[in-house]
C-alpha cells in the first residue's frame, strides 16, 4: 500500500460522499456536491502549508498574525472530471492557478498519452496539487504525475474522490513520494476498470454525458 495516503475521516465527507454514490442523485446536485467536497478536500490538503509572521494593524491594536508563505499554488486537473474539482478548491484558494492536463489511453498499448498539457510557465517553482476525482488503475495519475516531475515540479500533492486498491498500488510503486489525499479507498475495480462500489463514471456524471 501507498506510504502516504490520508482518508478524510468527517462525518459531512462521508455524508455528502454517500450524496454522490447513490445512482439517483441528479446531475446538478452531483455537480454542486462534488464542489462542496473539493473545498473540504482543498482545505485538507493545504493544511501544512507554511506560514509567516505579518504586522497588521486590527481596529484594537497592533499585532503580528499569520499569512501562507513559501511555494505559490497550482491546482492541475486531469482533464475532464478533474475539471469538476477545480471550482470548489478555487473558492477557498482564490489565488491558485490552474492547469489542465489531457491524457487518453492508447488501445493496443493500454499506455496513457497525453494530448493536451497547459500549465503555468513557472510550473517548477509551484507547489502542485493534482487532481482527478477516480484514483482506479492510477495510469493517468501516474503519467500526469510524471509529467510534471519532468516539467521540474517537486513539490506535489495528488487529491481524489475516491481510491481504488489498484490504483494506490500503482502509485506506491511509481510515485511513492506523492501524499494522496482521497475521500473513501474502495474496494476494488471491476471487469470494466469502475471503482466498486464508487459511483459510477464521474465525468458523464458531472457533465451529464450519459
Ligand atoms: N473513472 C470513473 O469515472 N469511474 C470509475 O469508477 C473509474 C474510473
Amino acid at each position: 500500500m501507498h506510504p502516504n495516503v490520508t482518508e478524510i475521516d468527517h462525518p459531512l465527507m462521508k455524508h455528502k460522499l454517500t450524496i454522490l454514490r447513490n445512482a439517483e442523485t441528479t446531475t446538478d446536485n452531483f455537480r454542486r456536491v462534488v464542489r462542496e467536497i473539493a473545498a473540504m478536500m482543498a482545505y485538507e490538503v493545504t493544511r501544512d502549508l507554511a506560514t509567516e509572521l505579518v504586522p497588521v494593524t486590527t481596529p484594537v491594536a497592533d499585532c503580528e498574525a499569520p499569512v501562507i508563505s513559501g511555494k505559490k499554488l497550482c491546482l492541475i486537473a486531469i482533464m475532464r472530471a478533474g475539471n469538476g474539482m477545480i471550482d470548489g478548491m478555487v473558492e477557498l484558494l482564490p489565488g491558485a492557478r490552474v492547469g489542465h492536463i489531457g491524457l487518453y489511453r492508447d488501445p493496443e498499448t493500454l499506455e496513457a498519452v497525453e494530448y493536451y498539457y497547459k500549465v503555468p510557465s513557472d510550473i517548477d517553482e509551484r507547489q502542485v496539487i493534482l487532481v482527478d476525482p477516480m484514483l482506479a488503475t492510477g495510469n493517468s495519475a501516474s503519467a500526469a504525475l510524471s509529467r510534471l516531475k519532468e516539467d521540474g515540479v517537486s513539490s506535489i500533492k495528488f487529491v481524489c474522490l475516491l481510491a481504488a486498491p489498484e490504483g494506490l498500488e500503482t502509485l506506491a510503486r511509481e510515485h511513492p513520494d506523492v501524499p494522496i489525499l482521497t475521500a473513501a479507498v474502495d474496494s476494488h475495480l471491476n471487469e470494466h476498470g469502475y471503482i466498486v462500489p464508487g459511483l459510477g463514471d464521474a465525468g458523464d456524471r458531472l457533465f451529464g454525458t450519459r
